[in-house]
């Protein structure tokens, strides 16, 4: 049986930076403690401090830990290796004024400038570690809520309601200009959308969202990065057939190619093998979508969290299983499923070859 690992799956570019830049942080922080700790025993030579001083230098004290306002990526497996390196992952709802003077990551998914000012406030330290595409649609969402709230219109952006990108991207928009609206002076958690408040926009996240929609007003539309370009498309065309005046609708796809590109392209790989196996966190809207189009392109398509949840059964008479995850998988993590799939297969061509005899033996053992 053949395995491939689908070159095109793991981190884009926004977590890839995001991550580096958690790794960077870390060091420095386990750095600093080293430096620390051999001032004040007066050896400072890595290496040679007694095991308790070791153990301090590893992880640095909690004070001293980067924290990340919520999953750094949306996979556990890199979130725990990530912790056991020293980072520290709090709720995305973290009231900030309990991490006062400490550093804190912003991820690839971005913040809503609430975030910033609140942080300002309370002395934190940021790693702004926004994705350069999402810091780039949050000057967009900011652009076109001014220029709607210049001809009494409307933002709405297609995405998961709470989503910490579709939070950041709402939060730029002044609240109050549409039915739903953050209320000024509400605290981060009304501002930043956390609830049923989402900044000045309306989020939609289906078709039954629309009615949010006021049909004789100007509408802007724009979409978070990780969105299906399908159903985005779709609901463009339903706003657009439902305005009064589709010309004062005004569409911006703002899916990111490096999702939207990949959901074709695993559509043709799926096609490809027999069985799929497809490797994403639970939290992972992006993984949610691309398994989608995946199931739908092979049905023998099985969406996993780690190489433990894999069942033998599933590659039964197959003689070729992909291996395949989202743009917050790690490939680490698809190369050890790949190699856990390979050895049940290989202990299952030995079991098949051993002696009838002994194979009778072993099953009355
Ligand atoms: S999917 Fe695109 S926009 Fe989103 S973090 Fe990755 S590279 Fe950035």
């Amino acid at each position: 049986m053949r395995v491939e690992i689908d070159s095109q799956s793991g981190f884009c570019f926004g977590v890839v930076g995001a991550i580096s830049k958690a790794e960077a942080r870390i060091a420095a922080n386990g750095a600093r403690d080293e430096r620390a700790v051999a001032d004040d025993d007066g050896v400072g030579v890595p290496g040679e401090m007694s095991g308790a001083t070791e153990e301090v230098a590893g992880v640095p004290d909690r004070a001293e830990r980067l924290v990340s306002l919520g999953d750094i990526v949306h996979n556990g497996a890199e979130v725990a290796r990530l912790e056991a390196l020293g980072l520290e992952t709090v709720p995305e709802q973290t009231d900030l004024a309990t991490l006062a003077g400490r550093t804190v990551l912003i991820r690839a998914h971005g913040e809503p400038p609430a975030t910033y000012a609140m942080a300002a406030r309370h002395g934190i330290t940021l790693v702004d570690a926004t994705c350069p595409v999402v810091a780039r649609l949050q000057r967009t969402a900011r652009e076109a809520g001014a220029d709607m709230k210049r001809v009494g219109g409307q933002v709405a952006i297609f995405g998961r309601r709470g989503h910490a990108e579709v939070r950041g991207l709402a939060g730029q928009v002044e609240a109050g200009m549409n039915s739903v609206d953050g209320g000024a002076g509400a605290g981060r958690a009304a501002v930043a959308g956390f609830g049923s408040k989402a900044g000045g926009a309306i989020v939609v996240e289906g078709e039954a969202d629309l009615d949010e929609i006021d049909f004789s007003r100007p509408i802007y539309f724009m979409a978070q990065t990780t969105g299906s370009l399908a159903e985005f498309r779709r609901l463009s065309e339903a706003i657009q057939g439902r305005a009064t005046n589709p010309a004062a609708v005004t569409v911006r796809d703002t899916v990111c190619r490096q999702v939207a590109g990949r959901e074709e392209h695993l559509v043709e790989f799926a096609k490809r093998h027999d069985a799929v196996v497809f490797v994403a966190g639970g939290k992972s809207s992006n993984g949610r979508v691309l398994f989608e189009a995946v199931g739908a392109a092979n049905p023998r398509s099985h969406k996993i969290e780690s190489a433990s949840e894999l069942r033998p059964e599933w590659f039964e008479g197959c003689g070729s299983v992909g291996v395949c995850g989202a743009t917050s998988t790690p490939k680490w993590l698809m190369e050890e499923v790949a190699r856990k799939i390979m050895k049940a297969e290989s202990n299952r061509k030995f079991i098949f070859r051993l002696p009838r005899r002994i194979l009778s033996w072993m099953s009355e053992a």
